[in-house]
């Protein structure tokens, strides 16, 4: 058994002051302080490979797969031909991961954090190889201030990023939704992941108002990631277009099928009283 096993330490995330996620940890493979965050890498025992910013979970190697494929796949197949596409965040490279399962001609990732970047292309390969692919291009920066500045448009923007403390707290703004137009093509899809709906269902529900100011079609959907707290996630997609019904799966996947896209809108009641609330 290797000592750190041997030693019985384990990682705790709080969902709220009564429950926690534990991890039992292998090995602590990567730990700084950068200019934004805390970043810290870790191997588990049951999850493999687990990135941790500030003391919350951001992907493990073996659940990453279905918060991926659900933040991406979802907006890309309700848009007809999706080309260029705008990640801001997501700088381990998971989501351009699976943007490139569509026939896409750019990935732009917009990751704040340099230092995220460089320790998943250390020990996350199994995200960070999409930075392998040609069509991939990092750009470090804040991701209000690309879409600022940017002459860019985009068929596609995916915001993957921390939640909305710290750096991230701007990309939940109102006034990041509104700015966003500018860099999107006539019915670009954006999608948002939107926090847990048990734990924050009033971000959820807030994140889904500012965006109905700003686009036509908003829509919420949700995904089991176990991972994550409450093993409930949630999504916005929004468009100024009205998006039809998905073009069907054609590429590999682990978690989503045509079935599983459909069956994401339903909601549960606790969510929809929170969104008239
Ligand atoms: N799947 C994750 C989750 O919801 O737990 C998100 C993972 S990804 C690692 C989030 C990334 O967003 C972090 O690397 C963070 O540095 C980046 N980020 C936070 N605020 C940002 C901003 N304003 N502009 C660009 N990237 C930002």
């Amino acid at each position: 058994m290797n000592p750190m096993e041997e030693a019985n330490i384990w990682f705790a995330e709080a969902h709220d002051e009564g429950v926690a996620l534990t991890f039992k940890i292998t090995n602590h493979l990567f730990s700084k302080k950068s200019a934004h965050q805390r970043i810290d890498i870790f191997e588990t025992l049951s999850y493999g490979k687990m990135l941790v910013l500030d003391g919350r979970v951001q992907l493990t190697e073996k659940d990453e797969f279905i918060y991926h494929e659900m933040l991406v796949h979802i907006p890309m197949l309700h848009h007809p031909a999706p080309r260029r596409v705008l990640i801001i965040g997501g700088g381990d490279g998971g989501a351009a991961k699976e943007a490139v399962k569509h026939d896409v001609e750019s990935v732009t990732v917009v990751e704040i954090d340099e230092d995220v970047v460089r320790a998943a292309k250390e020990y996350l390969p199994f995200t960070a190889s999409a930075y392998d692919d040609p069509r991939v291009h990092l750009h470090i920066g804040d991701g209000v201030q690309f879409i600022e500045q940017s002459d860019e448009k985009y068929d596609v923007v995916l915001v993957d990023s921390t939640d909305p403390i710290g750096p991230a707290e701007m990309l939940f703004a109102g006034e990041f939704y509104g700015k966003l137009k500018r860099v999107l093509n006539p019915g670009a899809v954006v999608a948002i992941q939107a926090g847990s709906p048990w734990y924050s269902g009033d971000v959820t529900a807030k994140s889904y108002r500012l965006l109905r100011e700003s686009f036509r079609d908003v829509r919420i959907y949700l995904a089991p990631i176990p991972t994550y707290p409450a093993g409930m996630w949630s999504f916005i997609m929004a468009s100024d277009a009205e998006m039809g019904e998905p073009r069907p799966i054609t590429f590999s996947t682990r978690y989503i099928t045509d079935d599983v896209m459909r069956g994401a809108f339903a909601l549960p009641r606790f969510l929809l009283e929170a969104l008239e609330g």
